[in-house]
């Protein structure tokens, strides 16, 4: 297996780069493309910086080019969502500049499904391949994070309750009174993924402004019996669509959007500072500074396997944006 192999030589990060290609209006407007694909199947990937022609390099474990598909992709994260069944927490999550692709790789588009439609799909074949020995049961939450405050997507009715997590027990953190919805096929999860997404753009004017300044973050939870020896394991993988890492525009700086995007940048630092903490193996791992970093706390770090993709625009236009994300990126490994 390609991700254990990997797992021998680094810690439990994976870091994969997905350019997306460049836009019709784009192309007809004359940007250039500053993304080099050389040598990307070494996981390399150039960014042609500026006038003096000066090429920056940065180093991941894959870089997608414009070219690969959702096959492609879902390929690398495939194993990691059998590692759930296994009993081990995993998070995948897209980070990037809104219009990088975000939305495509975890959501996808119609029949080009994306990594959350393909992970539930294994989960319930791979459960199914190992039902003489293993009982699994499988649920899912849906939760926005928008303001330093969780929504929860498939609540019925929406209450004034503020959703609080608490740590059950050593290792596992919870938000109680969130609906847990138990799945047992593919379209009835599909389903509620579609409800919860439903229920985002309720009470927002403008639906993609208001997902592009949240994080959408899908929980599913595993647990599983091995029929043999009655061993019982619980586990869960997220799968998180991030708000927009982009900074504000000057113009905008002021009133509710100053106050989204001061919430924004805190929880991608603390995201940021989390990762860079655990690649560093240090000490301290500053889960608390944040929502999104205190939810996925059992799922980062100890031996849960996370996935970072990060999303990159391929234009000139956005360069000062993906150098930005590269970088976040980079204090992963
Ligand atoms: P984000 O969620 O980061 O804001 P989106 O997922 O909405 O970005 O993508 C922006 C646009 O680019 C969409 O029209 C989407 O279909 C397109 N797009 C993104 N990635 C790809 C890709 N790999 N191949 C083709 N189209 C893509
Ligand atoms: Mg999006």
């Amino acid at each position: 297996r390609l991700f254990n192999q990997l797992q021998e030589t680094k810690g439990n990060i994976r870091v994969f780069c997905r350019c997306r290609p460049l836009s019709k209006e784009e192309a007809s407007t004359g940007c250039l493309v500053v993304a080099d694909f050389e040598a990307a199947k070494d996981g390399y990937l150039g960014i042609l910086a500026g006038a003096s022609s000066t090429k920056k390099t940065f180093k991941f474990d894959r870089v997608y080019t414009p070219k690969d598909d959702q096959v492609d992709v879902f390929a690398d994260a495939s194993p990691l969502v059998v590692s759930v069944l296994d009993g081990y927490n995993v998070c995948i999550f897209a980070y990037g500049q809104t219009g990088t692709g975000k939305t495509f790789t975890m959501e996808g588009i119609d029949h080009n499904r994306g990594v959350n439609y393909r992970t539930l799909e294994q989960l319930f074949a791979t459960s199914k391949e190992r039902n003489e020995i293993f009982a699994y049961s499988i649920s899912v939450s849906v939760l926005e994070v928008y303001n330093e405050q969780i929504r929860d997507l498939l609540a019925i009715s929406p209450t004034s309750k503020k959703l609080e997590i608490k740590q059950a027990y050593e290792g596992f953190h919870n938000v109680p009174g969130i609906v847990e919805a138990k799945v047992e096929s593919i379209k009835e999860a599909w389903d509620l993924l579609q409800a919860g997404s439903n229920a985002r753009a309720v009470g927002s004017n403008n639906v993609n402004e208001h997902s592009s300044r949240s994080h959408c973050m899908l929980c599913i939870m595993v647990r599983s019996r091995n029929m043999i020896t009655g061993e019982c394991t619980r586990s869960k993988l997220w799968l998180v669509d991030l708000a927009g890492s982009e900074r504000l525009a000057k113009t905008d700086a002021q009133g509710d959007r100053l106050k989204e995007a001061q919430n924004i940048n805190k929880s991608l630092s603390a995201l940021g500072d989390v990762i860079s903490a655990l690649a560093s193996k240090s000490s301290h791992v500053p889960y608390r500074n944040s929502k999104l970093t205190h939810l996925l706390q059992d799922s980062l770090g100890g031996d849960s396997k996370t996935v970072m993709f990060v999303q990159i625009s391929p234009s000139d236009t956005d360069l000062g944006e993906t150098l930005s994300s590269l970088n976040f990126a980079t204090r992963a490994r």
